[in-house]
């Protein structure tokens, strides 16, 4: 294939240090073009932060990926809901992942089966009436988080003023709830993402439309006024599915590095062929941490703000 074009480069990552956490054991970053990423980089760092901005997915991009890290996941697993709910929402999710990870399938099947997940859900959630006020506490109850050094990532992001745009096929609402609940939902940081829509009570009745799914977020949002104001050419792209690479189409910008969390062994090639740069496993953020000090020119050892 293209493998003698592309050096690749793997090291080994422990991040010994943070043994506690589940995802903080051992990473593989792979380079698609290790001379390319640091031309990239290079130029990045000369171009200054003026010109730099940061695009992102959500569930399993800045989520851990085990045992549980989707927006929705966090309310389709919600036991306070009773057995029959919890089977209903593991049917339908049992019928679709497996198609919404099929990368060999026709995009538009793939499309149609995000939508049908989507909705079928949606109105199973709104079949438990729940209230606004319920969020916070599935959240609690839930195994979502975010990953390891996240936090750290957007307070880095928030001292440099640089826009942080988290657009995700995911809840907005619970991306709220969880940014907060960390402490770290910055004015910096705009979402675009599913708003729940409650009735005059603040009970869940619905989703604002458009609905945005994975395969969906770039028609949904292209015309978002974010895209239009703001205008920096040169875009850090974060994400866990190839798809999550058409985000950059909505960007107006020249350069763009883009970074993976690649869970699965088996989508390592075709990955590595289209992102610069792939974590393997279920990392933290250290690597992109690293990567954005080097970008904004900070410090590893800067006392946080
Ligand atoms: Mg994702």
């Amino acid at each position: 294939m293209h493998r003698t074009c592309l050096l690749v480069v793997s090291i080994t990552f422990t991040l010994s240090r943070m043994s506690n956490l589940p995802e903080a054991e051992d990473s593989t970053v792979i380079f698609r073009d290790e001379s390319v990423f640091s031309q990239k980089l290079q130029k990045f760092i000369k171009s200054g932060i003026s010109n730099f901005q940061i695009v992102a997915d959500f569930d399993y991009t800045m989520t851990s990926w085990a045992p549980s890290g989707t927006c929705f996941s966090v309310i389709r697993m919600y036991s306070g809901f009773g057995e029959e709910f919890l089977s209903k929402t593991e049917a339908i999710k049992n019928k679709h992942l497996p198609i919404h990870l099929d990368f060999s399938l026709p995009e538009e099947v793939r499309k149609e089966s995000d939508y049908q997940w989507f909705t079928k859900t949606i109105k199973c959630f709104a079949d438990a009436k729940f209230p606004k006020t319920l969020i916070p506490v599935m959240l609690e109850a839930s195994q979502c988080r975010l990953r390891a050094g996240v936090v750290e990532f957007l307070k880095l992001a928030h001292r440099h003023n640089i826009p942080v745009l988290i657009f995700s096929g995911g809840i907005k609402d619970v991306i709220d709830a969880l940014l907060e609940r960390e402490g770290c939902y910055f004015d910096n940081i705009s979402i675009i993402s599913n708003r729940l829509k409650y009735d005059d009570k603040e009970v869940m009745v619905g989703v604002e439309e458009p609905f945005i799914t994975a395969s969906t977020k770039l028609e949904v949002a292209r015309e978002d006024n974010y895209f239009k104001n703001v205008i920096r050419n040169n875009v850090l792209l974060l994400g866990d599915m190839l798809s999550d690479l058409k985000m950059a189409s909505c960007v107006k910008h020249t350069d763009l590095l883009s970074v993976a969390f690649c869970y699965h062994e088996k989508d390592r090639e075709q990955y590595r062929e289209n992102f610069d740069m792939l974590l393997m496993g279920n990392p933290g953020f250290d690597r992109v941490n690293e990567l954005l000090r080097q970008i904004v020119g900070e410090r590893p050892d800067k006392t946080e703000l």
